[in-house]
Parts: structure tokens; C-alpha cells; sequence
């Protein structure tokens, strides 16, 4: 689903809010985010049927999506969560990826899904899926809350998308503006306010 800045969402027509030091305005209600991930999960849930598939959260970003996605996938599966740092400035990444936290899980042959908030340059999503083929699964897919086309800067096919937007900044829903805003239960973007 492809989003623009003059999105037709209801909430996008609220008042913007200041997080920290800059004022974001209205992308993205609770409601529309909830609407698309109970169709994502129906997706996920028929591709994955008898497949016990491991879900792989990336922090800190995706603990909010995550935890809602797969509360709409009615299938036996497993879930852990991964650490990456990304370098970044308060609203863009350096392009320097670290790992921080990796897994426990014997990760030969299963099938794995990585679930991430928001795929910008890709670097961070390059850097994941090299660990995991090394670790010898059988394949793997991305799901990602928000995709940011112009942005991206490998070749990565994301499956299961949420939203297409715009490069601009967001935050909310899990995504932080300087570690604030995590807890916002929608979607913002940066408002030149
Ligand atoms: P990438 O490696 O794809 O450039 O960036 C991945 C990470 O950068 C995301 O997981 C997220 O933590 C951060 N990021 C990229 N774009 C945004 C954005 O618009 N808002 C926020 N809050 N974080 C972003």
C-alpha cells in the first residue's frame, strides 16, 4: 500500500504534536495500521501453514509492530527478537551497521520471517539477511511495517509490506525521534512546522 504525505486518512487532518524538539503531524492512525496488519497476518499466516516458522524481531524499532502483527497469525510458530545498532544521527542513518544482541535458535533450515519497522537505505536489512543465510536457513522472508522506495539503496525484495512512504522522517508506533515517541500508538512524520 503506497502512501503520500496528502494520505486521506481521517488522522491526518488532527493537529501535530511535539516530540522532543521538532513537531510531527498526523501519517498513519492506529486504526489503518491495525487494518493492514490483520491483512498481512492472513497472508503470513496461509504462507506459513504446517511450516512452524521463526519470526525475528528487529530492535529496538519493531517491538510495537511485532507484538501486534503476530497476535493476527493463528499458526503454531516461533518468535525472537535480534539487536542491530545503525549509526545515525537523530533522523538519519550513517549507513554503518553493528550487530549488538544475535540469536540463540538453531536457525538451520527453518523458515524465517524478519520483522522490521521501517526499511530506509537497506543497509540494516543487507547486513540481517547475510547473518541469517550464514546460519544456514532454509529461507527468509521480510516484513516490514514501512518501506521508503526512493531511499533504498540494494537490491532487497520486502514481501510483506505495510505502507510505501515517502523519505521523509517518522516516528511513533515503536519508532523514536532521539529515543522519544516510541510510544505514540500511530504514525507521525516530520512536519516543517
Ligand atoms: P536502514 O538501515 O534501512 O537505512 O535503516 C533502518 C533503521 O533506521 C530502521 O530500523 C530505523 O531504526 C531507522 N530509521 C530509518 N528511517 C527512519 C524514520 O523515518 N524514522 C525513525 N524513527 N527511524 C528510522
Amino acid at each position: 500500500m503506497t502512501l503520500s504525505t496528502a494520505s486521506s486518512d481521517p488522522a491526518d487532518h488532527a493537529a501535530p504534536i511535539l516530540v522532543k524538539d521538532r513537531y510531527f503531524k498526523p501519517l498513519l492512525s492506529k486504526e489503518a495500521i491495525a487494518q493492514r496488519l490483520a491483512h498481512l497476518g492472513k497472508r503470513i499466516e496461509a504462507d506459513y501453514q504446517n511450516d512452524l516458522p521463526l519470526f525475528i524481531g528487529v530492535l529496538n524499532g519493531s517491538f510495537v509492530f511485532a507484538a501486534d502483527l503476530v497476535r493476527y497469525i493463528a499458526i503454531p510458530c516461533h518468535f525472537s527478537f535480534v539487536k542491530y545498532a545503525s549509526y545515525q544521527d537523530k533522523m538519519q542513518s550513517s549507513g554503518v551497521v553493528q550487530e549488538l544482541i544475535g540469536l540463540n535458535e538453531n536457525l538451520s533450515n527453518r523458515r524465517v520471517v524478519v520483522i522490521e519497522d521501517i526499511v530506509d537505505t537497506g543497509n540494516t536489512m543487507v547486513k540481517i539477511l547475510a547473518y541469517l543465510r550464514e546460519k544456514g536457513v532454509e529461507d527468509v522472508e521480510i516484513a516490514a511495517l514501512l518501506v521508503k522506495p526512493t531511499a533504498l539503496q540494494h537490491d532487497i525484495s520486502v514481501k510483506y509490506v505495510g505502507f510505501e512512504i515517502e523519505n521523509q522522517f517518522v516516528v511513533g508506533y515503536g519508532l523514536d525521534y532521539d529515543g522519544y515517541g516510541r510510544n505514540l500508538d500511530s504514525l507521525y512524520v516530520v512536519s516543517d512546522l
